[in-house]
């Protein structure tokens, strides 16, 4: 118990670093609380120890409401989380739960992986076996040069850790009903999301009141109240949802199809679709972006040239390129732009796209489009590229994937939409019929030309060698680490993820880094292909939890999850995998 964990730490006092180790093992901390140590660090500046709590549900007081589905169960945990980081690293509430003011400035010696603004399923905090909630966290061990500090490792660990456990992992009257609100308006987004944009037939749904804009570029934090301009849907787009909590919410609904936000400049276009973009996620309640949801399938498009690409059939994009190198099974180490926004394209559809979002600030300019100037200059034979504007309508009318542009300057563009939606001074209005009309007046003289049907059929499975993917993660010592939320090292190369902008936390990078090396000992991925590997790994993730991410049966505390979507984007975009013949 802890008494013997006191005294045991007593012990080590003034011995050497290593002792520590004895930790390792389990430690009734307190009435329904075991401790848990996983991992000692071998010294004070390695990362670290891992420990985990686990406190039986039936005694930690919490309603069973809270906790009775999955995305209850997301969103409890979520909550929990996010309390555990601010009781410990609140220099105020550290005081008040017996952190005895030694702490560290970086937020004292007990610390967990600190969640964005959205809710994701997370290893930091699950329920397991459905009878405990489980805590992963990490405590940095004190230490006098490498001589072991007891009586500072007993304060933190049977004084400190009482007290954030009983503050944390039992109910408190205080913050009841914070933590219910925090569960349904998670239930109620995903509800949104997964159910209503169906029933209402949108691919997406903007809430009035909702502030899109953040506090900096920096920041995902919402801007301040008083500087933001709500949201606040045109009439004709209008459109009411009805939640499982019994609440409605109004707003803006999208429909399938093509869409363009249009607008001057500065006028909240971007901004706009950076919250859709992240409208696949749920956001705590005061984000400002809560009910702005997105097609859970809707994908982020952009060029990102110089990334690798690997048997990508880009044919109905790019064609005829010099020296007659074939675009139906594409590769290169180092792709245009044109090229590596065509590859996302056909590699969104791959895995199951129905939405690509697009903002002309980050797209290739000659991938969007090609004007009637240029196309009397260069005849079609000689020019590779379909631009986007001529398969956009065919994706939508055969594939049913829908698009969301923001176009600034390519009023083209007016020809082939269902929807124009203008930011005026951060407010949305409906000008689709202006633009119709300006389309009909002002022949823009473009010839648009029909798709062959079936162009987007071809080569949705493509076969990677997983041979090929293991011996790069065996490579370079094997080392699978991630460092920033754009990079994963793998094995001696890296992958560069920074152009997936709906990856929204590291841990989710970390999540997809151990998924790769259990995909690459997936025997099927030569014959079945990525997706379906991916989706193999993610019904075992729905099966149980996000530890099957980890092929090596580790129980880390710092894995979100990522959607497959990204999985397979962060497979495609590997550098040296070679085709499976
Ligand atoms: P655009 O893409 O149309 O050029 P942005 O979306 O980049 O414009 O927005 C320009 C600026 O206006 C940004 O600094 C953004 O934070 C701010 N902004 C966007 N939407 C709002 C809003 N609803 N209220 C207040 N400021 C906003
Ligand atoms: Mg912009």
């Amino acid at each position: 118990g802890r008494e013997e964990l006191a005294q045991l730490l007593h012990q080590m006092s003034g011995g050497s670093y290593p002792r520590y180790k004895d930790l390792i093992g389990k430690w009734g901390l307190m009435d329904a609380t075991t401790l848990f140590f996983d991992r000692i660090q071998s010294d004070p500046y390695a990362p670290p120890s891992r420990a985990r709590l686990r406190v039986e549900l039936s005694s930690s007081g919490f309603d069973t409401d809270l906790y009775s589905s999955r995305i209850r169960q997301t969103a409890f945990c979520d909550f929990l989380t996010r309390k555990f980081w601010r009781v410990t690293h609140d220099a105020h509430m550290d005081r008040t739960t017996g952190g005895g003011g030694w702490s560290g400035p970086k937020g004292g010696n007990l610390n967990i992986d600190k969640p964005s603004q959205h809710v994701l399923e997370r290893t930091s905090c699950l329920i397991v076996d459905d009878c405990f909630i489980e805590m992963r966290f990490t405590v940095n061990l004190p230490a006098r040069g490498r001589t072991i500090q007891g009586q500072e490792a007993a304060s933190i660990l049977t004084e400190r850790l009482p007290n954030v456990v009983a503050e944390v992992l039992f109910a408190q009257s205080e913050d009841s009903q914070k933590l219910l609100q925090h569960v349904t308006s998670i239930e109620d987004q995903e509800f949104t999301r997964n159910v209503s944009l169906g029933e209402h037939g949108l691919v997406a749904f903007v809430c009035n009141g909702a502030v899109l804009p953040r506090s900096s570029g920096a920041d995902d934090e919402p801007m301040d109240e008083s500087a933001a301009v709500p949201f606040e849907s045109p009439e004709s787009l209008f459109c009411e949802i009805e939640l499982p909590s019994g609440k409605k919410v109004q707003g803006m609904g999208i429909k399938p199809g093509i869409s363009l936000i249009v607008g001057g400049g500065f006028h909240g276009k971007s901004t706009l679709l950076a919250a859709l973009e992240v409208g696949i996620y749920n956001h705590i309640p005061g984000d400002g972006r809560e009910f702005v949801c997105l097609n859970k399938t809707g994908v982020s498009i952009r060029a990102e040239d110089g990334r690798s690409i690997t048997g990508v059939n880009i044919s109905p994009f790019i064609n005829n390129l010099p020296f007659g190198k074939k675009t139906t099974s594409f590769c290169t180490p180092d792709a245009s732009g044109s090229t590596s926004q065509a590859a996302n394209i056909i590699e969104a559809l791959e895995a199951g796209a129905k939405v690509l979002l697009t903002d002309e600030d980050l797209a290739a300019t000659n991938f969007m489009m090609r004007d009637q100037r240029m196309q009397q200059l260069v005849p079609s034979s000689k020019e590779p590229i379909t631009p986007m504007i001529q398969r956009i309508r065919s994706l939508y009318e055969e594939e049913g994937v829908s698009s969301i542009l923001v176009i600034g300057g390519a009023g083209d563009y007016f020809e082939v939409s269902d929807l124009v939606v203008m930011m005026d001074c951060y407010k949305p209005r409906d000008v689709t019929n202006e633009a119709k009309s300006i389309a009909s007046s002002f022949p823009s003289g473009l010839k648009l030309s029909d798709s062959p049907s079936d162009i987007f059929k071809t080569n949705k499975k493509r076969l990677i060698a997983s041979d090929s993917v293991q011996r790069i993660a065996k490579s370079g010592r094997g080392k699978i680490s991630v460092r920033v939320k754009g990079t994963i090292e793998f094995g001696s190369t890296e992958i560069d993820l920074s152009a997936m902008s709906q990856i929204v936390e590291t841990s989710q990078t970390r999540a997809i880094a151990v998924a790769l090396e259990s995909i690459a000992g997936m025997s099927v991925l030569d014959r079945d292909g990525i997706g379906a590997c991916v989706r193999k790994l993610m019904s075992e993730v729905d099966a149980t939890n996000l530890d099957a991410m980890n092929s090596r049966g580790e129980r880390q505390g710092n894995y979100a999850r990522p959607r497959a979507i990204e999985i397979h984007g962060a497979l495609s975009r590997l550098r040296g995998v070679d085709l499976s013949r």
